[in-house]
């Protein structure tokens, strides 16, 4: 059996006839920078994630670099992030001439461990950056009391974890401003690279909107030395469609992590210790939502049962095998192994498994099958 770790064809299938028409208004256009279908997509998302302004941009990536830079953050600043992340969390601060300050995560969710945070803030601390791991938020009642104690500004890195939920209210919605990504591989993707910024924040969007388009308003008058960022009217036109099914969609990649529990609970992995499994925090308080956009599980022999598994057809990847703060382009912060363990010992021991919506039961079962032939082979 092959289990890919992402199949996005058969979900193509669900809503092409929908979409080839769209698309066809669309090409006849030929507009297809900004426009109508983007200014629609910002509003659906907004009111989506339960906040006001929502500012397409071209990346999550540019979700970052220009919330940072709407909040005017820059050379001799620091902003609190977590060093177990993708790459562009970090790499956004520095790019302004910041600093990211790491603290390490929590091991049972692998984000930022609260409790780590306010030993940090300096004078020179402006933010907090958290991210929304997996797609499971971060501890936002401690870090929003921490940031008011502070002054500090929270931008979310919600990349993974557009519709998680947090006592009640969306990722995006929790901090300053949230961080949206559409890559595809995300659980709202679209047909390429593209990103969003929601905000409660009037003042924060129309920095934000200005700052998309080079600084530039009215036209050729730069106010700020901004950036071309800006979302395609393709891809709001396929994400517009591809919205409506993403509470569906969150939904079957819940009721996947429910049936991998009991399938590895069933194979009594969970309690020998072979195998741990994602938890969901607050004891599945229904306020508070994980949509999995991953579904991550840890294991001892990871590269080996990784490498197992490829050869029995099931695709699994690992998010993410170098912290950042060991990171070559990073070394001029002076970090080194042993500086956030946790963060190492994820990078070591963690394994995505598949978790996307069209998933069958079979393939899980499978899934899990392999994983425990794998241990059994490998017990000490
Ligand atoms: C995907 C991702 C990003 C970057 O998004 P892009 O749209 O690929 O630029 C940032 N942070 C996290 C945590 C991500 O998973």
């Amino acid at each position: 059996m092959k289990v890919p770790l992402l199949d996005l064809k058969e979900q193509y299938r669900s809503y092409k006839d929908e979409l080839l028409p769209e698309l066809e208004r669309l090409f006849d256009s030929q507009l297809f920078i900004l426009g109508e279908a983007v200014r629609n997509l910002e509003a659906e998302i907004a009111s989506y994630c339960g906040v006001d302004h929502g500012i397409g941009v071209a990346s999550g990536s540019d979700a970052l670099l220009l919330s940072l830079m709407a909040l005017d953050i820059g050379p001799g600043d620091e902003v609190i992030t977590t060093p177990y992340t993708f790459f562009s969390t970090a790499s956004a601060i520095v790019r302004l001439g910041a600093k990211p300050v790491f603290v390490d995560i929590d091991p049972v969710t692998c984000n930022i461990d609260p409790a780590g945070i306010e030993q940090k803030v300096t004078k020179r601390t402006r933010a907090i950056l958290p991210v929304h791991l997996y797609g499971q938020a971060a501890e936002m009642g401690l870090i929003g009391e921490i940031a008011s104690k502070y002054h500090l500004r929270v931008v979310e890195d919600a990349a993974q974890a557009i519709g998680a939920e947090y006592d009640g209210k969306r990722a995006g919605a929790l901090g300053d401003a949230g961080c949206l990504s559409f890559f595809p591989s995300k659980n709202l993707g679209g047909f390429g690279d593209g990103g969003m910024v929601v905000t409660r924040s009037e003042e924060m969007a129309e920095k934000i909107r200005v700052l998309r388009v080079h600084g530039m308003k009215p036209k050729y008058v730069h106010k700020y030395v901004g950036v071309n960022s800006r979302l395609d009217a393709l891809q709001a036109v396929v994400l517009s469609i591809k919205l409506k099914k993403l509470d569906a969609c969150h939904q079957k990649r819940r009721e996947h992590a429910d049936y991998y529990q009991d399938l590895f609970e069933k194979a009594g992995l969970t309690e020998s210790g072979d195998v741990v499994l994602p938890k969901e925090t607050h004891g599945g308080d229904s306020a508070f939502r994980h949509v999995y956009n991953q579904y991550v599980i840890r294991v001892r022999k990871r590269d080996a049962l990784r490498a197992f598994l490829a050869k029995e057809g099931v695709g699994t990847e690992v998010y993410y095998p170098i912290p950042l703060h060991l990171q070559e382009c990073f070394a001029d912060l002076g970090h080194h192994e042993g500086d956030f363990p946790e963060s190492e010992r994820a990078a070591k021991e963690t394994l995505a498994l598949p978790v996307y919506p069209e998933l069958t039961e079979k393939m899980q079962e499978y899934v899990v099958g392999r994983i425990a032939a794998f241990c059994r082979e490998h017990r000490p």
